[in-house]
């Protein structure tokens, strides 16, 4: 059994604070009932939870989208460097997100935030063939060879065989979209690395069906929407 005020701040929509006055403000439908204080204790599974009428039943984990900044680690905690953790409220912070899926320190762009252990597990899973999409831009001109050598599957020198990858060339001829459908450590920096290529910049657009929202500034996040989050289930 648990208080309705941590039931409610569980879904990370709300501190526990705020969601003490949705409940003393009489907006939140519990089973039916309006629920008349914070304290009143229920088991999640059996909870039908409306406020102001719309259904938060069965939230029981949250999901956001962070536009990852460059100088944050894809970390819960890190003793030495910043986390993204650290960019979330600290109401958010005491709900178990982690990072489904890692960044470099200096890549920006799109993650995943969640408490969904089992989701992020299937994200992830290199058997659930996930495309990832970066913005890349390195050091040198990008051409078809770089193209036929990513579409091939590399072998790179340190022993990493590469599945075969997407490599769009863009009207900068130091800029393209790569494709992967893996994420071996520096994966995108060693490819083009051994293609001579260095990468100079690196954001990350789209996981599968998620892209990045382009209202959202680096260092901003949001929870998924519905729809988004049907697209990952
Ligand atoms: N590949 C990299 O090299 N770095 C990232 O952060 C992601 C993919």
């Amino acid at each position: 059994m648990e208080r309705l005020d941590k039931i409610l701040a569980g879904t990370g929509r709300w501190s526990r604070k705020e969601a003490r006055g949705l409940i003393r403000a009489g907006r939140v439908t519990v089973n039916g009932r309006t629920a008349a204080s914070p304290e009143e204790k229920y088991r999640r599974e059996d909870l039908v939870l409306l406020v102001d009428g719309a259904p938060v039943s069965g939230e029981r984990y949250t999901y956001l989208m962070l536009h990852k900044p460059a100088g944050l680690v894809s970390a819960t905690e890190d003793p030495r460097q910043k986390t993204v953790l650290e960019l979330l409220p600290g109401h958010l912070r005491r709900i178990g997100l982690f990072p489904a899926g890692r960044l470099d320190r200096d890549t920006e762009g799109l993650l995943l935030l969640t408490n969904d252990g089992a989701l992020a597990h299937d994200l992830l899973s290199p058997r659930s063939h996930v495309d990832k999409r970066y913005f890349v831009r390195v050091a040198g001109r990008l051409g078809p060879a770089d193209c036929a050598a990513f579409a091939g599957g590399l072998r790179l020198e340190d022993g990493l065989v590469c599945l075969p990858a997407g490599l769009e060339l863009l009207e900068a001829p130091d800029e393209a979209i790569v494709t992967l459908r893996e994420g071996k450590y520096h994966q995108i920096k060693r490819m083009l690395a051994h293609l001579g290529k260095p990468v100079v910049y690196l954001k990350r657009l789209t996981m599968g069906p998620l892209r990045l929202d382009p209202a959202l500034a680096p260092g901003q996040w949001r929870p998924l929407t519905e729809a988004e989050l049907t697209g990952l289930e």
